[in-house]
């Protein structure tokens, strides 16, 4: 029978673990706050903003908002980023992705901070986790390991796959994985025999993007599998990149969707709002 990983409980307690931290700091003075970039009028982006300032008002952190509207220029936008880089009283900036078209991502990632980039995306942060030094790390990543450990599953020695290398991702997941001492195979979409490696698997984490793709035939006889994918169904139901139904029989621990790695990366940012603090103090 497998068990099924709980990420809502799971980011839950880690969630009451900071408002505790927030509240001690509190004591000392020492107030975390976040500023929160939104340029355009994307909906699902517009959601997971709404999110993000929710969570900061459960665990007691304050929250800047600055939703600026489609037009702005990439040079208002990194005007902006400046002043709150200078700004003493701002310990973490994040700009919510995807930006419109006619800014650059990259250019507007690098702008932030190295130390107040709490999604972990400036190039400092990625080379400090490539090299095992300490650093803001990408905030999904770093709650798949926080789902693994608090389910008590041993990572040192195991073989991990981890479908898909994207920067936010499968790239960031890799080099976790492996300071956890595990044995990494990273998959992409030109592996030959996708299969053949993932049945090698005893853990595997799918961040493929494509619904229900992984189903039991890519899946060793009880692996732990966490699934990172999220689509909506027509019917808005939610699903994942594997097929729950299919693969949960043979597994002995997995992540559902919803309800398994998604709350996990809010519960993340959350972490690294608390470090902001600690690092700009
Ligand atoms: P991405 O599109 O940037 O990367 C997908 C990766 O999958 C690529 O590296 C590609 O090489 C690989 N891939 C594509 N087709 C493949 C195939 N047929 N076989 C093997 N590999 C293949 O996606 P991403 O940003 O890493 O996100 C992946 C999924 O995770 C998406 O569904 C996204 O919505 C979801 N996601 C969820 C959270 C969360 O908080 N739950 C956070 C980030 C991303």
């Amino acid at each position: 029978m497998y068990e099924i990983i709980d990420g809502k409980a799971i980011s839950t307690e880690i969630k009451e673990e900071l408002k505790v931290k927030v509240a001690e700091l509190a004591e000392q003075g020492i107030h975390p706050c976040l500023a929160v970039i939104l340029v355009g009028n994307d909906p699902a982006s517009g959601v997971y903003v709404n999110n993000k300032k929710k969570a900061c008002e459960f665990i007691g952190v304050k929250s800047l908002s600055y939703e600026l509207p489609e037009e702005t220029t990439e040079a208002e936008l990194l005007d902006l980023i400046r002043k709150l880089n200078e700004d003493d009283s701002v310990s973490g900036i994040l700009v919510q992705l995807p930006l419109p078209k006619h800014i650059n991502e990259d250019a507007v990632l690098l702008a932030i901070s190295p130390k107040k980039d709490v999604d972990g995306f400036h190039p400092e942060n990625v080379g400090a986790l490539c090299i095992g030094r300490s650093g803001f790390v990408s905030c999904t990543p770093a709650g798949i390991i926080q789902l693994l450990k608090r389910s008590n599953v041993e990572i040192a020695g195991k073989e991990c796959v981890i479908i898909g290398r994207s920067n936010i991702v499968g790239k960031p997941m890799s080099l976790l994985m492996l300071r956890e001492n595990a044995t990494v195979t990273i998959c992409h979409s030109k592996t030959k025999d996708l299969k053949e490696v993932t049945k090698r698997a005893d853990i595997l984490i799918v961040a493929i993007g494509k619904p229900k793709m992984i189903t039991a035939e890519y899946v060793k006889e009880g692996a732990v599998v966490i699934d990172v994918g999220i689509h909506r169904l027509e019917g808005k139901k939610l699903c994942g990149d594997v097929d729950f139904d299919d693969v949960a029989p043979h597994c002995s621990k997995i992540t559902p969707v919803p309800g398994g790695v998604g709350p996990m990366t809010i519960a993340m940012l959350m972490n690294n709002c608390v470090d902001s603090v600690i690092l700009n103090g």
